[in-house]
């Protein structure tokens, strides 16, 4: 505990921190400690949405609140963060990724998406225990083992192979939960705190048997879920931080290494799981934040403390049981107020926010437009950037930098395609699309592919009485071409000569037209490719239809009917 307590006395501050006058806006946060930290910062607690520096939410980030954003300002979330801190969306991610290196992302249990993953799941059932877990719930709520899966193919669940051989301390099941600062996505910056959290479950743990599969306080290490159970034992002691329920981090890593562990390759595996997580969403979360980015001048708009819960098996490999993008900053016990003080203090202070680029925004936005200041420069911003390395590394207090860092090239092979090279990628994909479609519309439209036979032409002494039963086909002698896109009550015989007179454009412009606008402005060319519409529009399909059943009858018919 005495080396926690000196973390805050050591934070190193960087240069006239405390005359910097930085305000936060803490409208939309319940929790206390975070004020409390801010106030021995000495920085200054506003209502206002302008005047704040930052913004520290508890939930999510909408992307209006995102766009909402000044360009000095800067927010506790990254859009998109839930790709991460839904249980169902983590599961996509880390599957996708283990599909592809499954090596190097075998730290996941093996997990399926209910209802999409059923067939797959039915096939596992009876292999052993599970662990079933609502999509987006938490604190353990909703939980519980089963070895029976068929009851819940059909709901929206999370399905998880139940890891039956956790590391026991005192005989207990424990979750280590890690706090991570991701401080930029792009370029990607990791930072993890050295301090955490050890949570205890409450009952001795026994290996999973249909008797006791409903016991929470043995199976789940839930705070919200043991705190209850009358045997949890709160830790009031300001000087021990390895009793009760709730540990530090660091007593148990203490604890292990006296059992004779390697704890420097444990602590190496749990820095590899947090940064192949975060790499799996990389890509998309920095799309999404460059794509609505405020300045280009190098402010870091986004960052985000997670929760990395982290499950270690009797041979100490550690799991990840899931990312939590808000985790709890609720202070119950003194060991918690001590930590996550000094885990806010650190992380404001590692963010280095200045005042600078307000004043110059607000400059900016006062002086008349011909005299508005230029843009940062590249070699400026480069600048930047190597001092912002700088203070990164003077000033992490309980962080350690996890990445970059020197697996950098070992991590390299799980990186997204760099945007630009993403870029051209998806250009070359849609434009070959746009040609292939154009290709297919030209044959519809200049009618090579099918050969069409001439329409007979009735002759003028033939009544109509003497066609009556004969099938359209057998009157034209051709097949018709409709477009199967059409309803039934819309479908007429001869719909494709409309397309035939109309200019290809036109008609691309009806199948895509947003992407048409977009084909011709170079500018525009980034939003044309990136992200990829989630569905294309259908394309039409033509096919032959020989029509057999119309006769002149019918068509009065229908025609009556329209
Ligand atoms: P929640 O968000 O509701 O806390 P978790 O996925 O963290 O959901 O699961 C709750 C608890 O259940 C964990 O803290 C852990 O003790 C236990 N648990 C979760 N997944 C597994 C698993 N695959 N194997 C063993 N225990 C698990």
């Amino acid at each position: 505990m005495s080396d926690l307590m000196s973390l805050q006395q050591l934070a190193q501050l960087p240069k006239n921190f405390m005359k910097r006058k930085i305000m936060i806006n803490l409208e939309q946060t319940k929790y206390k400690v975070i004020e409390e930290a801010v106030q021995l910062l000495e920085w200054k607690i506003t209502p206002s949405e302008i005047e704040c520096h930052i913004f520290w939410k508890d939930t999510y980030v909408t992307d209006e609140e995102y766009r909402r954003l000044l360009p000095y300002q800067r927010i506790n979330h990254f859009p998109g963060s839930y790709m991460l801190g839904k249980k169902n969306e983590l599961c996509r991610n880390l599957n996708r990724m283990r599909k592809m290196f499954p090596d190097d992302y075998d730290f996941f249990p093996r997990t399926w998406q209910l209802p999409y993953q059923s067939e797959e799941v039915r096939q596992k059932q009876g292999t052993g225990i599970f662990i079933v877990k609502p999509e987006a719930n938490c604190q353990g709520r909703g939980i519980f083992l089963t070895k029976k899966l068929d009851p819940f193919l059909d709901k929206h669940y999370v399905v998880q192979e139940y890891l039956c051989n956790p590391y026991l301390i005192d005989g207990l099941k424990f979750d280590l939960r890690i706090y991570v600062l991701l401080k930029s996505i792009y370029p990607l910056k990791v930072f993890m705190y050295q301090e955490g959290l050890a949570r205890f479950s409450t009952k001795k743990y026994v290996k999973p048997q249909k008797k006791n599969l409903g016991s929470v306080t043995m199976h789940l290490t839930n705070y919200a879920i043991n705190k209850r159970s009358k045997d949890f034992v709160f830790n009031n002691d300001t000087n021990k931080d390895d009793v009760g329920h709730k540990r530090s981090l660091t007593s148990v890593l203490k604890y292990l290494q006296d059992q004779g562990h390697d704890v420097k390759q444990l602590l190496n595996q749990i820095k590899q799981v947090i940064v192949k997580t975060i790499q799996s969403v990389q890509g998309e979360l920095s799309h999404l934040y460059r794509s609505q980015q405020h300045n280009n001048d190098g402010i870091e708009q986004c960052f985000e403390l997670f929760g990395f819960d982290i499950l270690l098996d009797s041979s100490l490999k550690p799991w990840l049981l899931e990312v939590n993008h808000t985790p709890s900053f609720s202070t119950d016990t003194p060991l918690d107020k001590i930590i996550k003080k000094n885990l806010i203090m650190d992380t404001l202070i590692l963010l280095d926010v200045k005042n600078k680029p307000k004043n110059i925004y607000l400059e900016q936005k006062r002086a008349p437009v011909y005299q508005r200041p230029i843009k940062m420069s590249q070699e400026e911003k480069e600048k930047q950037s190597s001092k912002m390395s700088l203070i990164e590394d003077k000033h992490l207090n309980g962080y350690i930098k996890i990445y970059p860092d020197e697996n950098k090239d070992y991590y390299e092979q799980f990186m997204p395609p760099k945007p630009k090279e993403r870029d051209s990628m998806i250009i070359n994909q849609q434009l070959e699309q746009a040609k292939n479609l154009e290709k297919t519309l030209k044959i519809q439209v200049e009618g090579k592919p099918p050969k069409l036979k001439p329409a007979k032409r009735l002759s003028t002494n033939q009544s109509f009485t003497d066609l009556e039963g004969q099938s359209l086909q057998q009157l034209t002698g051709r097949n018709t071409v409709i477009p199967q896109t059409r309803t039934t009550s819309q479908q007429r015989p001869f719909s494709s000569i409309t397309a035939i007179n109309r200019p290809i454009s036109a008609i691309r412009k009806n199948v895509f037209p947003n992407q048409h606008q977009n084909l011709n402005t170079s500018q525009n060319q980034k939003r044309l490719v990136y992200p990829p519409p989630a569905e294309l529009p259908p394309k039409p399909v033509y096919k032959m239809i020989p029509i057999k059943t119309f006769s002149f009858q019918k068509i009065e018919n229908n025609q009556k009917n329209e």
